[in-house]
């Protein structure tokens, strides 16, 4: 189990999105990263890094089934801020995920897809890493709601730093508005969330957020916000 390291007593909580990223890059410097999946929270933190001029490199957990758009607003992204991305960490092919595990494994063991597809990934990407930076925020679902500002994952041993943990959609929203920040245009198709094309649906007016993720299941999240030692039987 990795243990935490100490950090300075320091009111995280009370600090904004853009006193958080200043405070992680002066802690933590090249051993910072921030993930992004292109959903509206990556356009306002690529945009926020920018801003304040850190420099932060950028892992793309791409399980290789994104949307088209979610690729194109990368792209745009990239363009606009003349990023970097790291390259992405490994994964097999959805061929060659066919082949191993049988045909569409998200229908059938869509906890071992994840696995495979983007928590494996993510141990391999983060290995050069102390702090992670996120998008996630406490509104999206109520896995989410006690999150807080800074935490230490055992899973992957590294800190979590989660800027936008206490802002809601409307709030994203703005900030992109005002800023016109490139955003991803299924958000405006009544995607909320966006993930990976056969586990994402559009959600209804009065759903939760994350509703039209493994919709019709008990599925709440992929495993890469879990920060519990993986269990046993995934540890191989
Ligand atoms: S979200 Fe679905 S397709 Fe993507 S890795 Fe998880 S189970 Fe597989």
């Amino acid at each position: 189990m990795a243990i935490a390291p100490r950090l300075p007593e320091l009111d995280f909580e009370a600090m904004s999105a853009e006193d958080l990223l200043r405070w992680a890059h002066q802690e933590f410097g090249e051993r910072l990263c921030l993930t992004c999946s292109w959903q509206k929270q990556s356009s306002v933190l690529v945009h926020m890094v920018s801003q304040l001029d850190l420099d932060v490199p950028i892992i793309e957990l791409d399980t290789q089934l994104f949307f088209r758009e979610t690729y194109e607003t990368r792209d745009r992204l990239v363009e606009r801020y003349g990023l970097e991305l790291l390259p992405p960490p490994f994964v097999i092919s959805v061929a060659e995920q066919h082949m191993q595990e049988g045909p569409n494994l998200w229908e059938t063991d869509p906890d071992r897809c994840c696995h495979i597809r983007k928590v494996e990934p993510l141990l391999t990407a983060l290995e050069p890493y102390s702090a992670w930076i996120s998008g996630i925020r406490r509104e999206q679902s109520p896995s989410r709601a006690d999150t807080p500002k800074v935490q230490w994952s055992e899973r992957y041993g590294v800190w979590k730093i989660h800027p936008l943990v206490d802002w809601n959609s409307e709030r994203v929203q703005a900030y992109i508005t005002v800023n016109e920040i490139p955003y991803n245009p299924l958000h405006d198709a009544g995607y909320r969330s966006i993930g990976c094309i056969p586990c994402t649906r559009p959600t209804a007016p009065g759903e939760e957020e994350r509703a039209g993720r493994w919709a019709g299941s008990d599925k709440l999240e992929c495993g890469i916000h879990q920060d519990t030692p993986l269990p046993k039987e995934m540890n191989v």
